[in-house]
């Protein structure tokens, strides 16, 4: 492997080198666990490339194959498990300058892959009234690329389910790392060859998405004696058909009172509440379903004055990954997990065997068409050992983990390989450059991933 090989073959495409910022552009958010912190603090890549367009991205890769030069690629790096983090060093592929919004139709739009979220939603409103039909909470920061690769679900999801449900991307184009790295179109059921595989087997460089009717969302913010109490209304939000929402989030007390820092005035000691997004249309509606589920309605974001709106994120910045950034500010010996609770009666369970050491958190959200509890419990973390029985204790509960503690697609996600992942790296990356040491079946097939034993990458940039 030859960097300065490398890098001669790239010819005027924008190359850093400066140690300060490759080592900036080298973390995402892994700092969430203090697992991955510790086993990834030290990562660092060599550059940083950014390409401005598919021939530059094309470029890239191909002199990557030649010299055997690790990518990894990276939209905003607002992933928490370590996904974006450069195992073995080599380049870091910044997608941040192919942004550009390509088209515009009443349905869909078309975008390049370093596009903000944000800024996505921003057109199409101004275009035909429409928006993306969910988004991370990250959404003022992240790209829609790095949604696709390493992100799953979120605010909308109540109404639409995950990234992986069909439908909900419609196309991509993905530059393969070969000698002479092609470019493909892939839609239907090829979309997820790539969707959610870390850029580990393709780089996105575009994404077509189906849009939805925009509102202007109404913040609502509902308190309850008890999270028991919270999870019932919330459930039943999700259930309710005429009622328009695009979030609907549960945090138990106290993580509004200790971390909500600006939203913790509207919250009574010991409440818990209850996040939303509500459409105009159903607002009023609503505040008749919160009084008949005996709820208090705390916060309405049409009636704040001008000043309380200007000082207030929007709320959806309370909930899913935005609930633990919250607490890790305040408190930072706070770490979260991942979870499925089948129903309310294994919210209690785990609440009442766990209490205040795991303050609860729960985003709703749609699955195949039910309701669905996405737990992102915070932990207040003691050990590793007691972060596993926590895990343990979970699913022997019959409560689902995707252990958020962990780097591999495999670990953190259904303890398993995806054959089709797996097949489409063979064909798309087969010297293995792109994100080394995130897909454990291209590292190590022979893994046994029942084993409980954590996966260690090889390749692993050593401590300096
Ligand atoms: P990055 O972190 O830069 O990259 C993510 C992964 O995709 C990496 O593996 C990277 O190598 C790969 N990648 C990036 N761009 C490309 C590309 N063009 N081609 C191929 N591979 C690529 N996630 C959710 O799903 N829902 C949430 O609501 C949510 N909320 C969050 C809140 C906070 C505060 C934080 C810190 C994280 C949250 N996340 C959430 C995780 C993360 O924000 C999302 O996954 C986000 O969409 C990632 O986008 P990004 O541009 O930052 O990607």
């Amino acid at each position: 492997m030859s960097i300065a090989q490398f890098r001669a073959a790239l010819g005027e495409i924008a190359v850093e080198d400066r140690a300060a910022l490759v080592q900036q552009r080298s973390r995402d958010h892994y700092w969430y666990s203090p697992i991955l912190k510790q086993k990834l603090d030290h990562v660092c890549a060599d550059l940083v490339v950014s390409p401005r367009s598919i021939a530059e991205v094309k470029t890239v890769l191909a002199a990557a194959y030649r010299h055997g030069i690790a990518i990894t690629a990276r939209g905003a790096g607002t992933g928490n498990y370590g996904q974006a983090m450069p195992l073995a060093g080599g380049v870091i592929l910044n997608l941040m300058q192919m942004n550009a919004v390509l088209d515009i139709k009443p349905d869909r739009v078309r975008a390049q892959a370093g596009a903000v979220m944000e800024e996505i939603d921003h057109q199409t409103r101004a275009a035909v009234g429409g928006e993306l039909r969910f988004h991370p909470s990250t959404n003022r920061s992240a790209s829609i690329g790095g949604f696709i690769a390493g992100g799953s679900a979120g605010v909308g999801s109540i109404r639409w389910a995950g990234l992986r449900a069909f439908g909900n991307i419609l196309g991509l184009k993905v530059i393969t790392c070969e000698e002479t790295p092609r470019e493909l179109d892939l839609v239907g059921k090829d979309i997820l060859k790539v969707a959610h595989a870390y850029g580990t087997n393709g780089i996105i460089v575009e994404v077509e998405m189906p849009l939805t009717q925009s509102h202007q969302w109404i913040d609502v913010m509902v308190g309850f004696p008890d999270c028991i109490a919270a999870c019932r209304f919330a459930e039943a939000v999700g259930l309710q058909d005429g009622l328009l929402v695009k979030e609907v989030g549960i945090c138990a007390a106290p993580i509004a009172q200790d971390y909500f820092n600006r939203h913790k005035a509207y919250v009574r000691p010991g409440q818990s509440i209850v996040i939303l997004m509500v459409a105009p249309v159903a607002i009023e509606a609503m505040a008749v379903f919160i009084e008949h589920h005996a709820g208090e309605l705390l916060l309405r974001g049409d009636q704040l004055d001008a000043d309380e709106k200007k000082r207030l994120p929007p709320i959806y910045e309370l909930g899913w990954n935005h609930t633990t950034l919250r607490a890790i500010k305040v408190d930072p010996s706070i770490t979260y997990l991942q979870t499925r609770y089948p129903s309310v009666e294994h919210v209690r369970t785990i609440i009442d065997i766990f209490g205040d050491e795991l303050p609860m958190h729960i985003e709703v959200a749609r699955q195949d068409g039910r309701v669905a509890f996405a737990g992102l419990p915070l932990v207040r973390y003691t050990s590793e050992e007691r972060l596993e029985e926590i895990i343990a204790i979970h699913e022997a509960n019959g409560c689902a983990v995707f252990n958020p503690h962990r780097y591999t697609l495999e670990e953190g996600g259904m303890k398993r390989t995806d054959e089709v992942q797996l097949q489409f790296k063979r064909q798309a990356d087969p010297s293995g450059r792109l994100n080394p040491g995130k897909m454990i079946a291209w590292d190590d097939p022979n893994f046994d991933l029942t084993s409980g034993r954590a996966w260690l990458f090889s390749g692993l940039a050593p401590v300096e």
